[in-house]
């Protein structure tokens, strides 16, 4: 039986595994379909402390990757289907059928992009259709694009995709950004963004040739419908938890994130860190701060446990 079982590996879950493995608790971690987590589809990271001139999201996760093998963390690819992670041996069971077993788990699986919902959209995904500027921006070299979105990561995309769109659509559906200022200053000040605000998206068009043609629009406040020309769709409207295996155990909030005290969860020797229970903050360092302290609170629960 493992001691420590952490799921996932973002910045949440590689700190837990940094501090696990230098206590000695020798932990294993369980790497999912996105390695990494979400910095490793962001570009420049500014705001992670320690690196005056920033830092691109997939070095610095690569960097934290291999600060914890140094202490002995072992990694293993799977997704966790299903748990149980009630009483002392916490089971988890992987998408290859295996079964593994913990006195401890902490879980830090992050959140996923959300997508509009649209049939069209959802025909489109892969073709045109795409919630990861970072990964496909290059493949629209001097075309049109469109993004969807009024935060952070929507100018954030946005402004990226100017280095390869001829021209970048920032489609957002009030007449006011919830991104922070600063965001949205670098957004305008780009001349190959246009804004249009208040403004949703109807359909994605191009289902039949597979490939995203354009977008039929609607604008909220005169009712006007449009199309737009365009090639690629990004969506930046925010992320979903990723906790559908710990529904029925674990106490979530409406929208999914895990209720946590500290970082402990409502069944004791299960810990939680990073955006799967924060709607709040959701930023590499405050999901990196959490994991440090799911890991010296997991430590402690196991300290106790084992001598009871
Ligand atoms: P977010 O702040 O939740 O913003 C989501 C945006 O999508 C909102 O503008 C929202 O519109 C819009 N939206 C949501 N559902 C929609 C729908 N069905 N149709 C149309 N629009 C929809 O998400 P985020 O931008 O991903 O940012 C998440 C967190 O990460 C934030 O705390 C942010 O500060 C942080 N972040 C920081 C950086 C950075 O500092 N470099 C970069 C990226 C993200 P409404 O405004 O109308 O609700």
């Amino acid at each position: 039986m493992e001691n420590v079982i952490i799921i996932g590996t973002g910045a949440a879950g590689l700190t837990a595994a940094i501090y696990t493995a230098r206590a000695n608790l020798n932990p294993l971690v369980i790497e999912g379909r996105e390695p990494g987590g979400q910095l490793t589809t962001t570009t420049e990271v500014e705001n992670f402390p320690g690196f005056e001139n920033g830092i691109m999201g997939p070095e610095l996760m690569d960097i934290m990757r291999k600060q914890a093998a140094r202490f002995g963390t072992r990694y293993q690819y799977g997704t966790v289907e299903s748990c149980s992670l009630e009483g002392p041996v916490k089971t988890l069971t992987l998408d290859s059928g295996e079964t593994l077993e913990a006195k401890a788990v902490i879980i830090c699986t992050g959140a996923s992009a959300k997508y509009l919902g649209l049939p069209s959209e959802q025909a489109l995904i892969g073709y045109g259709v795409t919630s990861c500027a970072t990964c496909d921006g290059a493949f629209y070299r001097d075309v049109p694009v469109a993004v969807v979105g009024g935060g952070d990561s929507a100018m954030e995309e946005a402004t990226f995709l100017t280095r390869f769109a001829s021209k970048v659509y920032l489609i957002h559906r009030r007449g006011e950004f919830r991104a922070s200022q600063i965001m949205i200053d670098r957004m305008n000040a780009n001349e190959k963004i246009e804004v249009l605000y208040n403004t949703v998206v109807e359909e994605v068009l191009g289902v039949e040739e597979k490939s995203v043609k354009g977008l039929k629009l609607k604008n909220v406040k005169s009712g006007e419908s449009s199309e737009l020309a365009v090639d690629g769709f990004f969506l930046a409207i925010g992320h979903k938890p990723n906790t559908d295996p710990f529904k029925g155990q674990l106490e979530m909030d409406e929208t999914g994130y895990l209720i946590t005290d500290s970082t402990k969860t409502t069944l004791d020797g299960v810990f939680a860190a990073g955006d799967v229970q924060d709607s709040v903050y959701r930023q590499a360092i405050s999901a990196a701060g959490t994991g440090c302290m799911a890991a010296l609170e997991a430590e402690r629960y196991l300290e106790r446990t084992d001598h009871a």
